[in-house]
């Protein structure tokens, strides 16, 4: 049933519901009444279903059974954090005054309610909603003046930055942030050239209508959100950055209803500011995450030595989105430098920062007035240590700091006075909500301090009753009880219950309630005095409440030097987490510069020696890398299992690593910068895409060919392999021709296709190198070392022996390759097919029957009969690809 209509007899309570529902038709409403959020109709469904908890009825809308399921207030947050992750977004509806006063107002009459936040997946701030450790980014992306504007803000931190991008370009940058919730237009979606894009990201995008992203609005808008008259002093921004920013700020302001956090000012990212990595390379290298999704593996958790929350997530964005501006990535690299050599203060700041807590997102969430008292702790534990580590930083003996770290040092900032009020005015325990009361530490208010004198005075004098009523009635077991329903009581057994009751009881006792077996009883002070405890609380929470928004206001009014603090404290800890891994795993300083240079020695591939090191499977085999102009281009062959991928890999891995202002795993390393980084495997399965393989290998294949000019470093694998030989080898040929002659770029180009190696006469800055083999026995030995040279054979025999093919198989594998080897290929083909049958020597099989009957004429096969029906003129190239998949389906 939905609930599209509202009927005249609907019930009052019904009417509301569905008017707020009518007005947030794509969320699942979370309607409060008293302890639960309800839900109800379609939403019922869902969330039950989703929720694995019980659907009920409650009433009747349009003569049906209404739908309905609820989950507790006091534990919404677990099941919120399903739902959103399941792709539903939540409206909050919440009563919006005490249900006393609607009843006031008449019987009939509603509680008013309203819904005060819509929870998207980009939009959350609570810790228990998020991964301490990684970022939650919601990002925007507008167009105008025919430009591309991409904005993203997280919301639990603050941050803001703006960015133009190319629409090629669009996919990476995406795959950079991997925003957990895209902003997009309605117009925009609609744009065939990103149809695909869109297509990958569905799950994610939140479409918008086209006006939200008009950027005269969205300038309007973050004017009146800075206090500002012009966006000058933050940046030049277009207009498709400033409508990208302003849809952000307006999908805030309506999730949030209004209510804005701080937000720091926009930070442009110019163009090229960044390497540029496309989804497709962060996934092969597995930057952040394995090709099966796993952080664990990749190589952000290899690296990661951090030891807070907003450090983790400061590593990770630098991790993906290494500089490409040599003096930014020497300041970073100066800050590790430091770290590394003042072993004694690294280990004391790693110690001071351990004990930080998330002080952006505590921040954050008292901006928004969603903060409790622990909030508040989170403020001061955090301030009262960046200003221990200022002191550390400051009062270090040796020599000057550098820039980085001054920098952080004086972004620590001076914050004294709020974490003395704050340690004065907290509680030793505090209750997660300010409205549970008793976070106040006793000696900060006398007026709180009266009141909660006053209430356990009355408490005591409470307790002191009960032996006087038990002397007045002369009943020893007297007992004065509370419960919510009659407050404080005195209660006895049903057998003493005469004696309160007697012409001189009732002079002192009046009669309340009586049960199956006690009788319970009033007095006239005993209800004084509970009047008076509870004024004296709710007066005391009151007073406590008063006072925790006046610290909540201290602390947001400083919330941009807080903030700072918090980023300060955040790099501290990437800058000495680089530092301790370089010791741990002797990485070195690498060298980046303008130059064209590519030059690693000794270099080591950091996830796979990480695990050789932790299983004992033997050393990793460092090999250098030298790609300088004139020998810009490496084809490597060898066997598989050799270690080509390894090879290939871990350079690529150097450069994002020296560029990110990482020490790397090398000797030594000197880089040109790269400002883009391109890997591609040959036919890798994207079945999930539901292209063929081939398909995608050429597509990222042209992508490559059509964008790196001489500062990208491409790494190909087997490029070509998803197809024929010969045609595989004649795209492997044509490409590494290409990118020698018109990309420029650096490249390492590993290859089955040993006919490439014959290029190496042709092109000029194009040389062979092979991974070493030591034939031992008659068995092959890898020794995972590359030099100058090409393989002389596959040995792709070896490794299927290693592999456990059946010794039949093999014998027979190399008597072939010894046929294949000998001359003419076709020639020998032809004597193996007429040599049958094929395992004539070592399985001894009976011969196989004649043909039938060898006068008959052939029949045309299903290929052919296919191959008559194709018109190749009519074919577009896609078309005629499709066929050539369709024919070899055939087969
Ligand atoms: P290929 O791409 O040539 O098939 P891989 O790069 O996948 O080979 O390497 C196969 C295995 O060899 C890796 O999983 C790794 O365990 C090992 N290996 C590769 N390179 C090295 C090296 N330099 N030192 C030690 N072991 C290595």
């Amino acid at each position: 049933i939905s609930p599209m209509t509202i009927p005249p007899d609907a019930t009052p309570m019904m009417a509301q519901y569905l008017e707020i529902k009518q007005a947030h038709p794509d969320c699942l409403l979370f309607y409060r009444m008293g302890d639960f959020y309800e839900m109800f109709f379609e939403d019922a469904v869902n969330a039950a279903r989703t929720l694995d908890i019980a659907l009920t009825k409650r009433g009747q809308h349009l003569g049906e059974d209404i739908p309905m399921c609820g989950v507790p207030v006091h534990s919404h947050e677990s099941y919120l954090q399903r739902l959103i992750r399941q792709g539903f977004r939540v409206a909050i509806c919440e009563q919006m005054e005490d249900p006393a006063e609607a009843k006031k107002r008449g019987s009939k009459s509603v509680v008013k309610r309203g819904v005060i936040r819509i929870v998207t997946p980009g939009t959350l701030t609570e810790d228990s909603l998020l991964d301490s450790r990684a970022s939650n980014w919601l990002a925007a992306v507008a167009e105008a003046a025919g430009g591309l504007g991409l904005a993203w803000l997280e919301l639990s931190t603050g941050e803001l930055v703006v960015q133009p991008v190319e629409r090629a370009g669009l996919g990476a940058a995406l795959g950079r942030l991997d925003p957990q919730e895209v902003l997009v237009s309605e117009k925009l979606c609609q744009s065939p050239d990103l149809y695909e894009l869109w297509g990958e990201w569905k799950s994610r995008l939140t479409v918008q209508p086209t006006p939200r992203f008009d950027s005269e609005n969205g300038r309007q808008r973050l004017l009146t959100l800075y206090g500002v008259g012009t966006l000058d002093a933050y940046g030049p921004f277009s207009r498709a950055e400033v409508a990208a920013a302003g849809a952000l700020v307006a999908y805030v302001e309506l999730t949030q209803k209004g209510r804005v956090p701080r937000l720091s000012p926009p930070r442009r990212l110019g163009p090229g500011a960044v390497m540029e990595i496309d989804a497709a390379t962060r996934r092969n290298l597995e930057l952040t995450r394995t090709l099966t999704g796993d952080r664990r593996g990749s190589l952000l958790a290899t690296i990661d030595r951090t030891v807070t929350g907003a450090g983790a997530r400061l590593l990770a964005a630098q991790l993906s989105a290494p500089l490409t501006n040599p003096a930014a990535i020497a300041k970073r690299l100066d800050m590790v430098e430091f770290a590394l050599n003042e072993e004694r203060l690294r280990a004391d700041l790693r110690e001071a920062l351990r004990r930080c807590p998330d002080l952006e997102r505590a921040l954050s969430r008292l901006t928004l007035g969603r903060g409790g008292p622990r909030d508040l702790a989170a403020v001061r534990d955090g301030l009262a240590q960046a200003s221990a580590i200022r002191l550390l930083l400051n009062g270090h003996p040796g020599g000057p700091l550098p820039d980085g770290l001054g920098a952080v040092a004086k972004g620590l900032g001076e914050h004294s006075e709020l974490v003395q009020q704050l340690t004065q005015a907290l509680a030793p325990e505090l209750p997660l909500l300010a409205r549970d009361g008793g976070f106040i530490a006793r000696d900060y208010s006398y007026a709180l301090d009266e009141l909660v004198t006053l209430r356990d005075e009355s408490r005591r004098l409470i307790a002191g009753l009960q032996v006087k009523y038990a002397g007045i009635a002369g009943v020893p077991a007297l007992k004065i009880k509370h419960n919510n329903v009659l407050g404080y009581h005195i209660e006895v057994t049903a057998t003493h219950a005469d004696k309160l009751m007697s012409e001189k009881g009732r002079e002192v006792f009046m009669h309340r309630q009586t049960m199956a077996n006690a009788v319970r009883f009033g007095t006239v002070e005993l209800s004084d005095l509970e009047r008076r405890i509870s004024e004296a609380a709710d007066k005391a929470l009151a007073v406590e409440l008063e006072l925790f928004n006046d610290l909540v206001e201290e602390v947001t009014s400083r919330a941009e030097a807080i903030a700072q603090a918090a980023h300060a404290l955040a790099a501290l800890d990437v800058a000495a987490s680089l530092a301790e891994l370089a010791v741990e795993r002797r990485y070195r300083r690498p060298v980046v510069d303008g130059s064209l240079a590519f030059s690693i020695k000794g270099g080591r591939h950091p996830v796979v020696e990480a695990v050789l090191d932790a299983g004992n499977a033997g050393p990793f085999v460092a090999n250098d890398c030298d790609l300088a102009p004139d020998n810009r281009l490496w084809l490597l062959t060898g066997p598989n299992m050799a270690g080509k991928s390894t090879f290939l890999r871990q350079n690529a891995l150097i450069a994002v690593l020296a560029q990110m202002g990482s020490f790397v795993p090398a000797e030594s390393a000197h880089i040109g910068v790269v400002d883009r980084l391109y890997s591609r495997v040959g036919a890798a399965d994207d079945l999930a895409r539901g292209r063929s393989t081939f398909m995608v290998e050429m597509v990222e294949t042209a992508a490559i060919l059509n964008q790196s000019g001489d500062r990208a470093l491409v790494i190909l694998d087997e490029i070509g392999r998803g197809t024929a030989t010969f045609d595989g080898l004649s795209i492997a040929w044509a490409c590494v021709e290409h990118l020698h002659d018109v990309n420029r770029c650096r490249a390492l180009f590993a290859t089955h296709y040993h006919e490439l190696t014959m290029l190496a006469g042709k092109l000029p800055g194009l040389s062979c190198h092979t991974m070493r083999i030591k034939e031992w026995q008659g068995d092959v030995v890898f020794l995972h070392e590359v030099t100058a040279g090409a393989a002389d054979r596959s040995y792709g025999i070896h490794v299927a022996k290693l592999a456990g093919l059946p010794g039949a198989v093999v014998g027979r594998a190399e008597e072939v390759l010894t046929i294949l080897e000998s001359g003419d290929q076709n020639a020998a083909i032809h004597r193996l097919a007429e040599d049958l049958p094929l395992f004539s020597a070592a399985l001894k099989r009976p011969p196989p029957a004649p043909a039938a009957s060898p006068a008959a004429p052939p029949e045309p096969s299903r290929v052919e009969e296919a191959l008559k029906s194709i018109d190749p003129d009519s074919l577009t190239p896609r078309q005629a690809l499709d066929e050539l998949y369709r024919l070899r389906g055939l087969l």
